[in-house]
C-alpha cells in the first residue's frame, strides 16, 4: 500500500508528514535515514519517517537560534496570538489529529476524539492566553534604589518526549516554553511521530516564524543523546523513564543545561472501608486501564483495605473482563493495543515475575485469543495480588494493562505502603473520611493525590513528580517560571552612597 492508500484506510483527509521539521520546511534527514513507524493493531508499516541525527539537530539548533531574539522580543500577546490560533486549529482538524495518534499509538478513537486532542487545544490555549499574563515583579528594597526582576526566557530549547501521549505532551512541552518566549528543537518518540509531525503543519498555519520551532524525530541514544549534550542548548525538558532521565542529566553537565524532568511512577490508588465502592470501583478501572496503563500517573498499586477487599476486587475485576478490548480505529473499542510489541513482551513477562513471586493472577494476564487481533500488541486487563509491597510487580513501573493489588489494616500502614517505592508521582485515595483525606494528601510522597477521584489534569494545575519521579513542573504558572529565568536590575533612582573609599 501506498503512503495515500495507509491515509486514506485510515480515513484521513490530508497526507501523513514523515520528514524532520526545520527552519519551518518539511526535509530528509542529511544522511537519508528513515525510520518505519507502525500500527500496533496489527504492525503494519505506516510511514518510514525521516531520522534525525546529529548534523540534523544542529541545523535544527542553528534555526531556533537564527529564530530566538525575534521571537523572544516579540509583543508577548502576537506569541499569544499565534498559540491562540493554532488551538482554534487543533479542534477545527479534531478528528484529523485523533485518527492520526490512534493510528500511530494505538489509543482507542473514542479517548483520542475526547480526551487527547481537545488536551492539547486546550494547552495551547492556556499558554496561548498565559502569554501576556506572566509579568516580572519590583523588590521593595533599600531607599533610593529601584529593584525589577525580568523574567526572560532561557533561549533555544531542547525537548524530549515519549509514546504514549505524543500530542498531548508536545503540548504540555512546547506550549509554554514557546509563550515564555524560548525557541524549540523537539524530538518525539522514535515510535509514534506523526501526530507531532502534523501539529507542525498547523503552526505553520497558525503563523509561526520559521525556525521557532523544529520537529526531529530520531533514535533516543542519538538524536534524543546530542540534544541532552547539546553545547548550545540552554535547557532540556524530558519526559520518560527514570532510567533515561538519568543519562540527560549526565549528558547535560558538558555546558550545565538546566534540565527538567517527568519521569515514571507507580501510583497508589487506595480505597478505604469507608468510601462510596461503586464511584471507587469505576474511578480504580480509569485510574490504571485508560490508555492501555500506558501513564506515568496510572494507579497501578490497587491498595484496599481488608475489610473491604473481597468484595471491591471482585467487583473490580468483572469490571476489568468487561473492558472492549480491539481495533482502536472502532469507536466501540475502550482498550487498544500497546504501543510497540517490544512493550507488549514487557509487559507479559510481568506476569511470569509476579508468578515466581507467589502473586495470584485474578484476571488477564496473556495476550488476547482473538484471531483479529493475533498480529497487534494486545494484553488482556490483567489483575495480579501481590504477596508483598516489596515485591517486584509493586514496586516497578509496568506501564501496560497490569495492576497490582496490595490490602492494609489501616490508615498508618496504608500510608507507609504507599510512600513505599523510590516513585511519587500521582496518588490517590477514596474515602468519606474527611480528615483522613487531607491528612494522607499531606503525608503522601508525591507531586498529585486525587481525592475521591483519580487521574486529573488540567493545564492551570501544576504537574510534576518528587524522588524518582524527576523535578520541575509542567502546567500552571510554575511551566512559566521553568521556561523563564529571572534577571534582578538594580537602579539607583536618588540614593546618596557614601564612598567606601573616602579620598
Ligand atoms: P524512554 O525513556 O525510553 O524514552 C522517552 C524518550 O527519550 C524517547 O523520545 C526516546 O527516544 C528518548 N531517549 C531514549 N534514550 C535517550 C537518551 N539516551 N538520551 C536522550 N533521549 C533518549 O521512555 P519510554 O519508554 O518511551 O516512556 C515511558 C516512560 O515515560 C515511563 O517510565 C513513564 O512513566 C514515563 N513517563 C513519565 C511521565 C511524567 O510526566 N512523569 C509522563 C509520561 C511517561
Amino acid at each position: 500500500m501506498t503512503l495515500a492508500d495507509i491515509a486514506a484506510a485510515a480515513g484521513l483527509r490530508t497526507p501523513i508528514r514523515h520528514q524532520l521539521f526545520i527552519d519551518g520546511r518539511f526535509v530528509d534527514a542529511a544522511d537519508g535515514q528513515t525510520l518505519a513507524t507502525l500500527n500496533p493493531h496489527d504492525n503494519s508499516v505506516i510511514a518510514d519517517v525521516a531520522m534525525a541525527g546529529r548534523e540534523d539537530v544542529d541545523r535544527a539548533v542553528a534555526a531556533a537560534e537564527r529564530a530566538f531574539p525575534v521571537w523572544a522580543r516579540m509583543a508577548a500577546a502576537d506569541r499569544g496570538r499565534i498559540l491562540l490560533k493554532l488551538a482554534d486549529l487543533i479542534e477545527a482538524n479534531t478528528e484529523e489529529l485523533a485518527r492520526l495518534e490512534t493510528l500511530d499509538t494505538g489509543h482507542p478513537l473514542k479517548d483520542s476524539r475526547a480526551l487527547d486532542v481537545p488536551r492539547t487545544a486546550a494547552c495551547y490555549r492556556y499558554f496561548g492566553g498565559m502569554a501576556d499574563k506572566f509579568q516580572g515583579d519590583v523588590v521593595p528594597v533599600e531607599t533610593g534604589f529601584l529593584n525589577y526582576l525580568l523574567r526572560e526566557p532561557v533561549g533555544v530549547v531542547g525537548q524530549v518526549v515519549p509514546w504514549n501521549f505524543p500530542l498531548m505532551f508536545t503540548a504540555w512541552k512546547m506550549a509554554p516554553a514557546l509563550a515564555a518566549g524560548n525557541t524549540v528543537v523537539l524530538k518525539p518518540a522514535e515510535i509514534t511521530p506523526l501526530s507531532t509531525l502534523k501539529i507542525a503543519e498547523l503552526m505553520m498555519e497558525a503563523g509561526m516564524p520559521p525556525g521557532v520551532v523544529n520537529i526531529v524525530p530520531g533514535l533516543g541514544h542519538v538524536a534524543g543523546q546530542y540534544i541532552a549534550e547539546h553545547p548550545r542548548i540552554a535547557k532540556v525538558a524530558f519526559t520518560g523513564s527514570t532510567a533515561t532521565g538519568r543519562r540527560i542529566v549526565q549528558a547535560s553537565a558538558g555546558n550545565l543545561k538546566k534540565v527538567q524532568l517527568e519521569l515514571g511512577g507507580k501510583g497508589a490508588n487506595i480505597v478505604f472501608d469507608d468510601a462510596n465502592l461503586t464511584a471507587a470501583v469505576n474511578g480504580s478501572a480509569w485510574a490504571i486501564f485508560h490508555n492501555q496503563v500506558q501513564a506515568c500517573i496510572a494507579g497501578s498499586r490497587l491498595m484496599l483495605q481488608e475489610s473491604i477487599a473481597d468484595e471491591f476486587l471482585e467487583r473490580f475485576a468483572t469490571l476489568a473482563r468487561s473492558i472492549r478490548l480491539g481495533n482502536p480505529m472502532d469507536s466501540a473499542t475502550e482498550m487498544g493495543p500497546l504501543t510497540s510489541a517490544l512493550h507488549r513482551d514487557r509487559v507479559l513477562s510481568y506476569v511470569d515475575v509476579a508468578r515466581e513471586q507467589g502473586g495470584e493472577l485474578i484476571a488477564g494476564g496473556r495476550a488476547p485469543v482473538d484471531e483479529a487481533l493475533s498480529r497487534g500488541c494486545y494484553v488482556e486487563p490483567t489483575i495480579v495480588k501481590a504477596k508483598s509491597p516489596q515485591d517486584r510487580i509493586a514496586q516497578e513501573e509496568v506501564f501496560g494493562p497490569f495492576v497490582t493489588v496490595l490490602t492494609f489494616k489501616d490508615e498508618a500502614e496504608a500510608m507507609a505502603i504507599a510512600n513505599g517505592t523510590e516513585y511519587g508521582l500521582g496518588s490517590g485515595l477514596w474515602t468519606s473520611h474527611l480528615q483522613r483525606a487531607h491528612r494522607m494528601a499531606r503525608e503522601m510522597k508525591a507531586g498529585m493525590v486525587w481525592i475521591n477521584s483519580y487521574k486529573r489534569v488540567n493545564p492551570g494545575s501544576p504537574f510534576g513528580g518528587v524522588g524518582q519521579s524527576g523535578y520541575g513542573r509542567e502546567m500552571g504558572f510554575d511551566a512559566m517560571r521553568e521556561y523563564t529565568q529571572v534577571k534582578s536590575v538594580w537602579v539607583n533612582v536618588d540614593a546618596q552612597i557614601p564612598p567606601w573609599y573616602p579620598r
